[in-house]
């Protein structure tokens, strides 16, 4: 499958529907006169404040239950950098509003990944770091201020009955017994959830809409249940907590978000956002304009799959290593494959939004990673499956059996400024075991007896056979050296030859662990079939390969790029490199492999 977007076309920011609502919002002045306390808070604290410096504001609001993932990086480019290009300011938000365990691992590990790819959420002096549990107090507030002006209702139908009233597409919902309680009653009620004196399910606040609706949301969703359940943040304090669907449109007008963006299955959600907070805001609690919802379609990538609790599954199952295992599409696991920030954020660009879901083939990360490392990687010389090569007649030629040749090659072939990397050339070297045959297929132009080939920037070498061991494996292959055909000197061009080998001097060459990871799933759309997505993991998804790579990359540190020429690229790993040590991790290949 190639990549439908070619990177030279590809202008650096296409426009799209998101960039022409908030072009649209900032021409008529929309959101032009909201103040802003400097701090999320009601109408009335907003009000106090001075007009709002972000000319727009997007939030980003994870909940701290797990590693983000590549879908996660989507959603980060997206906000951060829209309010980046139009003079905004996006908030990081943790959206704790469930009362589970919180876990401080993930809550850094999702702050980390958003400072890694490149976002602050530090503006005009502030740090718009908030936790949506914080705003509790005001969720309350909002719930009794929808039973006061008959809005809300205290429902003590069991769950079943509940859900047997609601209806389904083709069929009304019928109205509950409990809807017609007075006002009085219900706040009573509520309070009484409230005050810890009904059981976890026993009753729910719900908002009266309409029964009738042809969207179910809107059938008097329910927007506080009990949960007699400790929060991480506040303690025992509450035993109610808000539904999501209640919370987030409450969270957003706090903080004068304007534009509110999420996935499409929020859709249907849509009008009862719109139609809480224009109830909150007839009440004079949130600042107004208030925010509206955007959707746009979530990131399904091929070959791996994007979601918290199914990542977490292979983890906790030990088909890989952890949340940062170079296989995962998480954004620590990415990291640690190789990928940069910069490749991250080009792929977001190229994939844009648009309303509507479909798969983006894996090429089109890995193509963008391409692009960024191609200009930017140190090059070097590895051999992954390595057989040894003796040049027979080193010794008479060059003077000495031990003697070694220097050679070098630019770190980078557009930056000469980069400088020489050197290595050298003997009697012995480390070539690939694929570089040999005994009898050529059609179109082999390297080692077979009696053909030449260049010793990628040293000499020409003429092969002259082959030792193989009782099972027949390829132990040894042996050549000889042409004289004066070195490259980068007069006689080079002497010999005109066909093949071009890569190859690391065992004298000189670098003893290195090489992992070679390849995608994570061997189908494109794992997950969506009738099969367990754990039977669809690619069994070969890493290979574990002792290889030797040229001097210069004895120095490597951890995280630092590199093009293997002929191989693609690798990096350092984070984790496990060091001096002595040194351990590779193939990010991928120079071209996709996997293009039918
Ligand atoms: P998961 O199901 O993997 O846990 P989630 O949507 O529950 O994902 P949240 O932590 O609630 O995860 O998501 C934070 C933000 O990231 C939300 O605004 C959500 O819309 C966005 N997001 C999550 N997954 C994707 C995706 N695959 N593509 C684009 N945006 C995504
Ligand atoms: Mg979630």
């Amino acid at each position: 499958m190639a990549s439908p977007i070619d990177s030279k076309e590809t202008p650096a920011k296409p426009s799209n529907f998101l960039r022409q609502v908030i072009e649209r919002d900032l021409e008529h002045g929309t959101y032009a006169q909201r103040h802003w306390a400097g701090a999320p808070g009601d109408a009335a604290s907003q009000q106090a404040g001075a007009l709002d410096p972000a000319r727009i504001r997007t939030r980003f609001p994870p909940e701290p239950n797990g590693y983000l993932h590549v879908g996660h990086a989507k959603s980060i480019c997206l906000n951060f950098g829209l309010a980046r290009d139009y003079g905004g300011v996006c908030h990081m938000r943790f959206d704790d509003t469930n009362p589970e365990k919180e876990e401080q691992e993930y809550v850094d590990g999702i702050l980390d990944a958003v400072r890694w790819l490149g976002f602050s959420w530090d503006a005009n002096g502030t740090s718009h770091l908030y936790e949506a549990s914080s705003y509790f107090d005001f969720m309350y507030r909002a719930a009794e201020y929808l039973i006061e002006a008959g809005h809300a209702y205290v429902d003590e139908q069991t769950p079943e009955e509940m859900r047997a009233n609601r209806g389904d597409f083709s069929k009304p919902g019928v109205d509950s017994p409990f809807r017609s309680r007075s006002i009085d009653e219900n706040l009573q009620r509520f309070r009484d959830m409230r005050d810890g004196k009904m059981a976890d399910g026993s009753a729910v606040l719900r908002a009266k809409i309409d029964m009738a609706s042809p969207n179910i949301n809107m059938r008097d969703p329910t927007i506080y249940r009990i949960k007699h359940a400790e929060h991480h943040a506040t303690g025992d304090k509450w035993c109610i907590y808000p539904m999501y669907t209640f919370a987030h449109p409450i969270e957003d007008a706090l903080e004068n978000i304007t534009h509110s963006l999420c996935t499409l299955e929020f859709e249907d959600q849509r009008p009862f956002y719109d139609w809480l907070l224009d109830r909150l805001a007839e009440g004079g609690l949130i600042n107004t304009p208030h925010p509206r919802q955007y959707e746009f379609a979530r990131l399904n990538l091929t070959y791996v799959i994007t979601s918290k609790r199914k990542l977490k599954q292979l983890v906790d199952q030990g088909h890989v290593s952890g949340w940062d295992d170079p296989r995962m599409p998480t954004i620590v696991g990415l990291r640690r494959r190789g990928y940069t920030p910069e490749a991250i954020q080009l792929f977001a660009e190229r994939i844009g939004v648009s309303k509507a879901d479909s798969w983006i083939d894996y090429s089109t990360l890995e193509i963008a990673l391409r692009d960024d490392l191609d200009p930017k990687a140190a090059r070097a010389m590895a051999v992954l499956d390595p057989v040894k090569l003796v040049i027979t007649n080193w010794g008479e030629v060059m003077g000495g059996d031990d003697k070694l040749d220097p050679c070098s090659a630019p770190v980078h072939p557009h930056a000469p400024e980069r400088g020489l990397r050197k290595f050298m050339c003997g009697r012995e070297l480390w070539i690939e075991k694929t570089d040999y045959e005994d009898t050529p297929p059609k179109g082999f132009f390297r080692l077979f007896p009696g053909n030449k080939v260049r010793l990628k920037y040293g000499h020409v070498i003429e092969c002259t056979g082959a030792t193989r061991d009782a099972s027949g494996a390829l132990v040894e292959v042996q050549a000889k050296v042409v004289p004066d055909t070195k490259s980068g000197t007069p006689g080079a061009d002497a010999i005109k030859v066909k093949g071009n080998i890569t190859w690391v001097g065992v004298a000189d060459g670098v003893k290195a662990e090489v992992r070679l990871y390849d995608r994570l799933f061997s189908v494109p759309q794992p997950d969506t079939s009738e099969k367990d997505y754990l039977e669809e993991l690619n069994p070969d998804n890493l290979k574990m390969v002792t290889a030797y790579v040229e001097p210069s990359l004895g120095a490597a540190k951890g995280d630092e790029k590199f093009q293997f020429e002929r191989h693609g690229y690798f990096v350092a790993d984070r984790k496990d490199h060091r001096e002595g040590h040194p351990v590779f991790n193939r990010v991928t290949g120079l071209k996709d492999s996997w293009a039918k």
